[in-house]
């Protein structure tokens, strides 16, 4: 879950990273409000979960009531890059000497952490890999070990940080990945971490990516959730405990384990269609699973037809001909299914469902015959 600028602000706040004080606004009112509050000048800056908001224009500096008055009014409402401004965060403006830029994130080849750092910030950490990547300094960072306020130190000496930011940064480098990883983050970003001309260190923004995986020990992440806009299909899916990815396609998508599922969309794809969804029931699909993922997928508009793609194993597919069977039973479906059943108990699965087979159930030999027949039921 990727959180707003104000939200990953409230969560490094708990880490002791330094921001700067502010609040939010949902209306003019309220964000002339916050700003008389806090006092003079401010800065109101949209919160939408994309970056570049600055060169948008979603970010303007406010020295009394009637220019916080009039930016709110603009950039409430404001398109950035397809994402609409909902809510504005006003905070305290700071002046700033220098821009500098550092995240942690898992590189993933080398099973470890990865710390990035640069005296150049303020711009995309992209453009400055690309123009000078040697601006950065990478710190890789064994999960085991961790980071130490010695090997930060380093770090930011490294980096050519300014020497009167550096012994700053290195604390917030250390607090920052405690963030990362105590907070379970798959990112944690700072761009820029500003020095301001009084010789203070923080954070002027806040990328954090949360690692959905850990939500079961985070309670706390259930405030951020509330402003996740949520695909609605998604939403559903969860509530019926199944593994299920939104996308745009038409065709819908029903597999047995990831990895099959991740290639029925490859399949459903090559044969020029497209997938409305990544759909995994796992293994020992019964009858109520089996309803729950038609339940989800026909609940989607977008959806043509759909793909039950299921190769037993420990799953037996004479199981999985009655689940089907059981759930067409307790759904409607309005899109037709085609099925590829094959593996363990696939002759007496089949045979199952042989009686039931109709214009819209049909059953198909193998995985792409299958994606060819419900690619051309999606694209009549
Ligand atoms: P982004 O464009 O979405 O990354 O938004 P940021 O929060 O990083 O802000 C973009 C830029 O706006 C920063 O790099 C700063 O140059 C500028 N900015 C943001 N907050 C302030 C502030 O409090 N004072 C001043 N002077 N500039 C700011
Ligand atoms: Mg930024």
């Amino acid at each position: 879950m990727d959180l707003f600028e104000y939200q990953g602000k409230q969560y490094f706040a708990r880490f002791d990273i330094p921001v700067s004080p502010g609040d939010i606004a949902d209306t003019v009112d309220e964000a002339v409000a916050i700003a008389e509050r806090i006092g003079y000048p401010v800065v109101v800056k949209a919160q939408v979960k994309v970056g570049g908001r600055g060169k948008a224009g979603g970010i303007q500096l406010a020295d009394n009531a009637d220019q916080v008055r009039q930016h709110a009014t603009n950039i409430l409402g404001m398109d950035i890059k397809g994402h609409i401004v909902h809510r504005v965060w006003i905070e305290r403006s700071s002046d700033i000497a220098k821009e500098y830029y550092c995240s942690f994130t898992l590189d993933r080849p080398n099973k470890v952490h990865l710390g990035m750092l640069s005296a150049q910030g303020g711009v995309e950490i992209e453009v400055v890999a690309e123009e000078d990547p040697s601006a950065i300094a990478m710190l890789s960072i064994d999960p085991v070990v961790g980071l130490d306020l010695a090997t930060a130190t380093k770090w930011v000496a490294d980096a050519q940080l300014d020497e009167e930011a550096r012994a700053q940064a290195a604390d917030i480098l250390v607090k920052l990945y405690r963030c990362y990883t105590d907070g379970d983050c798959d990112l944690a970003e700072i761009n820029p971490l500003i020095l301001t001309p009084q010789g203070k260190v923080h954070a002027l923004d806040a990328k954090v990516t949360l690692d959905e995986n850990a939500s079961y020990r985070h309670p706390e992440w259930d405030a951020f959730r509330a402003t996740e806009t949520e695909d609605p299909r998604e939403k559903m899916a969860k509530e019926k405990g199944l593994n299920y990815i939104g996308l745009d396609g038409t065709v819908g998508i029903i597999a047995n384990g990831a990895g099959l599922a991740m290639s029925t969309l490859d399949v459903v794809n090559q044969v020029g269609g497209s997938a409305a969804n990544f759909l995994d029931i796992g293994g020992g699909a019964n009858a109520d699973v089996m309803a729950a993922a038609l339940e989800v997928i026909n609940a989607d508009p977008k959806v043509k037809a759909i793909f039950v793609n299921i190769f037993g194993g420990i799953t037996r597919v004479d199981e999985v001909a009655k689940g089907v069977l059981g759930a067409l039973e307790k759904v409607t479906i309005t899109s037709p299914i085609v099925l590829r059943l094959d593996g363990t108990n696939a002759v007496e699965g089949r045979a199952i469902l042989q009686p039931h087979l109709s214009a819209t159930l049909i059953t198909e030999p193998t995985m792409l015959d299958a994606a060819r027949r419900a690619v051309s039921f999606a694209n009549a």
